[in-house]
């Protein structure tokens, strides 16, 4: 198997000559990519023998040429490899000029497809949210006036995201065994559709960069801390690294093809850790007690923000269908920025950028919420529920060291 995992992963180098967005983090031998960047190969050639390997692996049994017949994680290895060259073929003929509609496509890139709401869905939310943020005006200049009062400063900055990282470092190492050694450095940066990014460097180092071109909330101090860092992208990697890659010497996780049903994993894993990380009214508390004041802002004003913050979250799924349209050709790129301002609440810059963010990663759009949904739903059927926090840690830290597959959560 470890044979076919390395011509996976010189593929997913191979595809990354021709998709600049495709390797998200690549930490094996430095002569493969070099070998990738000395000889781009044609993509109907990498498609070929990406479909003669889907054939090879196909035609053994899931751990049967193994010496741990009976280890999960042996079949989730031969499933997860599997479908991961069934994603990369599908990038391919995307590359290639293949188009699909936006389920096709999510379903051929990230092994699943997004439930479709429809405009009275988000009007339910929006209704408690014009009681939520009275006064004058249209509710999305109320909600982005409101918003206004919880921007960090920019000086601010650096001090208040540190001290979610180190917050969020401290309740992660409570229960999970990081690699020693683990480490990250924070960039900020301008000019891109996202607000933050986790590089993996391997090592267990990763670079995270936010995005400074919007306002930053108060709330993203948080967001960011555990998305990007603990328990999201920089553990997951590092814990992969640390149990698949490093202790049973499978090379296929030294590479990270983005546009893949890791990806749902990944995204979905390090939006629920949020909650996994402050459970129920914990993160509040933090924000108030620690946040508010090295960002200047006023505490008092703290729980008010957060109730508004819960409903905001659940326009969450707007932003698929904003996706959706645009991509299926139903919205224009106004029509979508008008959709993001009115039914997911975001300023019009924000929208601009989000849709920047939908024509960049497309499909992507549904790892983040759906993703977020599919892993708790798995976490809780196994009695990882809010009500038993130590279970839901152990279910969580077990879901980010295994290569499971976004059916696999089903
Ligand atoms: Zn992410």
């Amino acid at each position: 198997m470890n044979r076919a995992a390395e011509s996976y992963v010189k593929l997913v180098l191979a595809v990354g000559q021709h998709d600049a967005d495709y390797v998200d983090a690549f930490y094996g031998p430095a002569e493969w990519r070099s070998e990738a960047e000395a000889h781009k190969r044609p993509l109907s050639e990498i498609r070929a023998e990406a479909e003669t390997l889907i054939a090879t692996i196909s035609s053994r049994p899931a751990g049967r040429d193994e010496r741990h017949e009976n280890d999960e994680l042996e079949r989730l290895r031969h499933a997860y490899l599997l479908r991961q060259l069934q994603s990369m073929v599908a990038r391919i003929d995307f590359l290639s000029g293949k188009r699909m509609s936006f389920d096709e496509e999510s379903k051929a890139l990230y092994d699943a497809v997004a439930p479709t709401y429809g405009a009275p869905h988000f009007q339910r939310i929006l209704d408690r949210l014009e009681t939520a943020v009275p006064g004058e005006g249209t509710l999305p200049e109320r909600v982005e006036a409101f918003r206004q009062r919880f921007v960090i400063p920019r000086d601010r900055l650096d001090a208040v995201f540190k001290a979610a990282i180190d917050e969020c470092r401290r309740r992660t190492a409570q229960h999970i065994e990081l690699p020693a050694g683990e480490s990250f450095v924070v960039e900020y940066i301008t000019n891109k559709s996202w607000g933050g990014y986790n590089w993996y460097k391997g090592g267990f180092h990763s670079l995270i960069q936010v995005n400074t071109d919007l306002p930053i909330f108060v709330d993203r101090a948080v967001d960011l801390a555990c998305h990007e860092g603990y328990p999201g992208h920089h553990v997951y990697n590092a814990l992969l690294e640390q149990h698949l890659v490093r202790g049973r010497g499978w090379p296929e996780f030294s590479v990270y093809p983005l546009f893949s049903p890791q990806s749902l994993i990944a995204e979905g894993t390090a939006n629920f850790g949020i909650e996994v990380a402050f459970p129920g009214a914990e993160r509040t508390t933090f924000e108030r007690e620690r946040l508010y004041s090295l960002a200047g802002l006023d505490a008092a004003t703290a729980d008010r923000y957060a109730e508004v913050r819960d409903l905001l979250q659940q326009l969450g799924y707007a932003g698929n269908e904003a996706a959706r349209g645009y991509l299926d050709r139903k919205l224009s790129r106004q029509d979508a920025e008008a959709w993001l301002v009115r039914y997911a609440l975001m300023s019009p810059e924000r929208a601009a950028q989000r849709v920047r963010f939908i024509e960049q990663y497309r499909s992507y759009v549904i790892n983040y919420n759906l993703g977020q949904d599919l892993v708790r739903e798995y976490i809780e059927k196994r009695g990882g529920t809010a009500d038993h926090p130590q279970q839901r840690w152990e279910e969580f830290a077990k879901l980010i060291s295994s290569p499971r597959l976004p059916s696999g959560l089903r």
